[in-house]
């Protein structure tokens, strides 16, 4: 067992640092906001004061930030930089969705200090973190690869190597962006079927069992009173923020340019998302975008 740094324990790192204390790990954590800190230390995790703390003696070092100004900061450019608070030979993992091109950046000044970075961003949600059932998209070496897999899968189900550095970012880029055009799909037929006169409960598991069924639809309902246990059942409070999709829209929509694709459907998305964050809604759960068609409907 090895003792692992948790940095950031929000709605996805606080379950995913408490499944690595289940396996058996010693987990030291640390997050800017001292009750995240303290609610990681209810499920056994070790608390820590500071970044440079919770890296002592740690053998792998794990992120879950939200963006990659954040990861850039932590790592390299801000006041303290923890690649030179840690012994070579580390195996730092960023699980946060950041963009490729930090993720690569950060690989190889991570390389020049001698540490093993790799980027690893997840897939699930936070249902997904609390089960330990997350999907892992690996960018790094095979032997990189090779080090982190089996911790991964203590947090995980399925973890997947995309490529080198980067590679895991960019996939998780064009799911998120997938993502985003399926839920907003998903509420505005929902909606349709709802101000037609169709039970949203019942037009749910018609469409489950028919060829538009799809992952918002199967375990992340939209419409408040169709599924319990998602955000949608609780005022959309936790999981997903808005804020955090529009993020992953603007990081798809730069994969766009650089890899010369179309995506008028993620930029569909992408309005819309950003109308419903601008409008007030950034933190609320994604899946608050079907407030947006009510609205419209009403
Ligand atoms: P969150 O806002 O709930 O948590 C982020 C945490 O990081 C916060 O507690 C914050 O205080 C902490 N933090 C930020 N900078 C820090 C620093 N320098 N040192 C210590 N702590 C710091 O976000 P989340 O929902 O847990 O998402 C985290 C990442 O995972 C994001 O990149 C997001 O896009 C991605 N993601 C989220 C979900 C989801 O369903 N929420 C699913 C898949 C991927």
């Amino acid at each position: 067992m090895a003792t692992i740094a948790f940095i950031g324990l929000g709605n996805m790192g606080g379950p995913m640092a408490a499944n690595l204390v289940k396996a058996g790990h010693r987990v030291q954590v640390f997050d800017l906001q001292p009750e995240a800190v303290s609610r990681a230390a209810g499920t056994g995790c070790i608390p820590e004061t500071s970044a440079t703390e919770v890296v002592k003696h740690a053998q792998v070092v794990i992120s879950m930030l939200q963006s990659g100004r954040q990861v850039e900061g932590l790592y390299m450019t801000g006041p303290d930089p923890l690649f030179e608070r840690m012994a070579p030979g580390t195996l730092v993992i960023d699980c946060s969705t950041i963009d490729a091109a930090t993720a690569k950046a950060t690989a190889q000044r991570a390389t020049a200090h001698g540490l093993d970075f790799i980027d690893a961003p997840v897939s699930g949600g936070v249902a997904g973190a609390q089960a330990g059932t997350l999907t892992f998209i690996v960018g790094g070496s095979e032997d990189q690869f090779a080090r982190a897999e089996p911790v991964l899968h203590q947090m995980g189900k399925n973890v997947f190597h995309a490529g080198s550095h980067g590679a895991g970012q960019m996939a998780k880029a064009c799911n998120n962006m997938l993502l985003a055009v399926l839920m907003a799909g998903t509420c505005e037929a929902l909606n349709m079927g709802i101000n037609s006169g169709l039970d949203p409960k019942v037009l749910s598991e018609i469409i489950k069992q028919s060829s538009g069924n799809n992952w918002a639809l199967q375990l992340y309902n939209p419409v408040p009173g169709v599924m319990e246990h998602v955000p949608a059942a609780r005022g959309y409070r936790g999981g997903f923020q808005v804020n955090l999709m529009c993020k992953d829209l603007n990081i798809a929509m730069e994969l766009s340019r650089d890899s010369g694709s179309p995506v008028p459907m993620g930029a569909a998305a992408k309005a819309l998302f950003n109308l419903h964050q601008v409008a007030g809604h950034g933190e609320f759960d994604f899946s608050s975008l079907f407030r947006m068609f009510r609205q419209g409907g009403e």
